[in-house]
């Protein structure tokens, strides 16, 4: 049985790393059901929802929302959500591909600047054994290619799309599409492109196992500060409105 809980409206699910691997096994083993749709959302993504009704629709039509960002579990703690643990995109991403390699299964990968997917696919063909590379699309297209990069997935086949096109914008587009889709999986993972592609890195261990990892990235990209700075605020929100 599925387990959610709405934060500050946004629906979370209550899921562990295991099981959501079991689940997204469950999702490419079953035949001819409907695109599964998964997002990571952290506490950012959650204050976007908010004022953002497509990207809320979006999640609340997903089959798994998993709980990136440590923001969420400290919300979780303070208020007794229930959140497991925290559940990276990237992490998944990897125990997926691993699977994917180990079964034979394909993957398509859309986003990143020009250039960066096809780096990333390479990549990732070398570090997991025996996956397949049904394609790679660039993530800066008009919404008038939409329909062919649709029919070009469509035509390769893949057991699973990545969209690494940046939220929220790869949660509407993975939602506008998913009657036409037919891959078993679409999965909105960011960034990943880039550090698939080496053109990004992920934080150090330490920063990851201690819940600093927006701490490093702020570091790298200062820029990213004021898209930060949601976090105190949704911390702020949980407290006061939930
Ligand atoms: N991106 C894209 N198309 C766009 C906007 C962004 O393909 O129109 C890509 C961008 O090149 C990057 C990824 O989406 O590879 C988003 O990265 P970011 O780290 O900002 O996303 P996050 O993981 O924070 O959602």
């Amino acid at each position: 049985m599925r387990q959610q809980v709405r934060i500050l409206g946004v629906p979370i699910d209550i899921i562990t790393e295991e099981e959501t691997f079991q689940k997204l096994v469950s999702f490419l083993d079953a035949e001819g059901e409907a695109l599964k749709k998964i997002y990571t959302p952290n506490p950012e993504i959650v204050m976007v929802a908010q004022q953002d009704p497509e990207l809320l629709k979006a999640l609340e039509d997903a089959d798994l929302v998993l709980p990136d960002g440590i923001g969420l579990l400290i919300a979780s703690k303070l208020k007794g959500f229930g959140l497991k643990e925290r559940v990276t995109g990237i992490d998944t991403m990897d125990k997926l591909l691993t699977y994917c390699g180990e079964q034979g299964k394909s993957i398509f990968l859309l986003g990143g600047k020009p250039g960066t997917a096809e780096i990333a696919c390479k990549n990732m063909g070398n570090k997991y054994r025996g996956l397949k590379i049904a394609g790679f699309h660039h993530g800066y297209f008009q919404e008038m290619d939409e329909v062919e990069i649709v029919e070009g997935i469509n035509k390769a086949q893949p057991d699973v799309l990545f969209v690494c096109l940046g939220a929220p914008k790869q949660e509407k587009w993975v939602n506008k599409y998913k009657h036409q889709l037919h891959c078993r999986l679409a999965m909105g993972v960011g960034g990943s492109v880039d550090i698939y592609a080496g053109t990004a890195k992920r934080a150090p261990v330490i920063f990851q196992k201690t819940g600093l990892e927006w701490f490093y990235r702020l570091a790298k990209e200062p820029w990213r500060i004021k898209r930060m700075m949601a976090l105190p605020k949704f911390l702020i929100d949980v407290l006061r409105k939930q």
